[in-house]
């Protein structure tokens, strides 16, 4: 150990709301924030927004529906998939198809992932990350939020367990922002832990989101014949997938918003998405499965011949690491059973592909993005008050949109009414987030 030596840090601005992370949740919560009266300012570590919409090559937003004609996440998310729509940058079903059962519909949309749930169509969103980069900037911008882009926010200003703002590094050198409420969008919850806010790292290696992973896409391929070859020769298809495993290459190929183009998702275990030496490995080694995956698919899977390796993803695929342990923990419990909470921020259809559920729906409280006791700090996306189930479950892209806009809406109300965030007024808060187009119970 060495002990740094002391130093002045410059005050390089103050605002009311200053949003860490420009992920999903947090654009939701900066636009959220600003077009609720506060000044808000964003930090993002890396030059683009999106976070691992965009940087990390997921390129589909998970169900936002529940398999009826209802479409349960609205609000931001509904908002970005219609700009999206006017520059071409997102392939979904018609609203008006929603919950249908129809063959013709079923056939044309049951390879786009996640749109064909239990037989019957959902508002599932395939998008161009390049089109996804622009459009939330451009939002971003309109909604008069104040924008840094490399800007590495490490820790937290706490005086007495009241957060003041952050220190952020950057080219510029180490500087601080001084901000009324902070809103902890880094996935990793990287502020609140550095605020000594409580928090579980803990995940079982069985879960999904206990995986790390490294996307890739691969380009020039002819859809339409590789996915006749996958569903007319399907035994021949698993064979060959089962010899590409065997190799070390990554047999998971989805279906994107164009017809020539595949993402490669992959899962990636016993490694820990805070370790600087683990997410190191996984950059090296998960790109030698790439270049085992691009040749074996050129070299055999009809639909293949004339590919080529498109892009890596910039942003490693985390899918989990530090929860929050704020007011309320979200379980599995409360999952499975459907639990209305009288605090709840968003409605979000339950959905798991092939398997029944008991309740069309899940709720998040606005208590589950507090931390317990340190105050002017709200939480939102996948480092929310939750277990490992529910997290897992409730990580997906619309609903980290879905909790970032009422944090931000949140932490404006906070300002506004000069109160901590966890002493806002609910029903502002619920009132505040319906006319923002965000889907409640009454
Ligand atoms: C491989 C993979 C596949 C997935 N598949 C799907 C899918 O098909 N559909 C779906 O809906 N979801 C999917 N998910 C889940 C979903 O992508 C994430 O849960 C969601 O993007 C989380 O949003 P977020 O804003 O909480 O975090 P992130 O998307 O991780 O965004 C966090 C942002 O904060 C920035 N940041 C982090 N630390 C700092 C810091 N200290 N200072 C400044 N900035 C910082 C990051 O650069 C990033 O921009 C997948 C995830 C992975 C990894």
């Amino acid at each position: 150990m060495i002990t740094e030596p002391k130093r002045e840090t410059r005050v390089y601005c103050e605002t009311d709301v200053l949003v860490v992370g420009g992920g999903p949740a947090g654009v939701g919560a900066a636009i959220a924030a600003a077009r609720n009266g506060a000044k808000t300012l964003l930090i993002e570590r890396y030059g683009h927004l999106g976070g691992l919409a965009t940087g990390g090559l997921v390129l589909c937003i998970m169900p936002m529906s529940d398999g009826t004609k209802e479409q349960q996440i609205a609000g931001l998310c509904q908002e970005i998939i219609d700009r999206l729509d006017t520059v071409g940058g997102a392939v979904h079903p018609k609203k008006e198809d929603l919950g249908s059962t129809n063959q013709n519909l079923i056939n044309y949309w049951r390879h786009y992932p996640f749109t064909v749930i239990q037989g019957n169509i959902r508002m599932s969103v395939q998008t161009d990350p390049e089109m996804l980069k622009c459009i939330l900037n451009d939002m971003i911008e309109e909604a008069g939020v104040v924008l840094l882009l490399h800007a590495y926010g490490c820790r937290s200003i706490v005086d007495c367990g009241v957060v003041k703002g952050i220190v952020f590094e950057s080219k510029s050198g180490r500087q601080t922002i001084k901000a009324k409420v902070v809103v902890d969008c880094t996935g990793d919850g990287d502020i609140f832990a550095s605020a000594g806010a409580e928090y579980d790292d803990e995940i079982n290696p069985e879960l999904r989101s206990s995986k790390l992973a490294l996307v890739f896409r691969i380009g020039n391929i002819d859809v339409k014949k590789y996915l006749e070859f996958k569903d007319f020769r399907s035994e021949r298809y698993f064979e060959l997938m089962k010899e590409l495993e065997a190799l070390g290459g990554f047999t998971m190929a989805l279906r994107t918003w164009r017809d020539d183009v595949l993402w490669f998702n992959n899962f990636i275990g016993d490694l820990d998405g805070l370790n600087i030496e683990d997410l190191t490995r996984v950059e090296i080694n998960a790109r030698k499965s790439m270049l085992i995956t691009y040749n074996f698919f050129k070299n055999n899977i009809p639909g293949f011949e004339s590919c080529y390796l498109m892009d890596s993803a910039s942003q490693i695929g985390v899918r989990s690491s530090r929860r929050l342990i704020g007011e309320y923990i979200l379980t599995r419990n409360d999952i499975n059973s459907g639990i209305l909470f009288h605090d709840t921020i968003a409605v979000c259809p339950a959905f798991q592909q092939g398997k029944s559920l008991e309740n069309l729906h899940m709720h998040i409280p606005y208590r589950s993005l507090i931390p317990r006791e340190i105050e002017n700090l709200l939480v939102a996306g996948r480092c929310f008050s939750s277990d490992q189930v529910a997290n897992d479950i409730l990580s997906p892209i619309q609903f980290c949109i879905a909790m970032g806009q009422a944090a931000g809406t949140a932490a404006a109300l906070s300002v506004e009414n000069n109160v901590v965030p966890r002493k806002i007024d609910y029903h502002l808060l619920k009132n505040r987030l319906i006319t923002q187009n965000v889907f409640l119970p009454l």
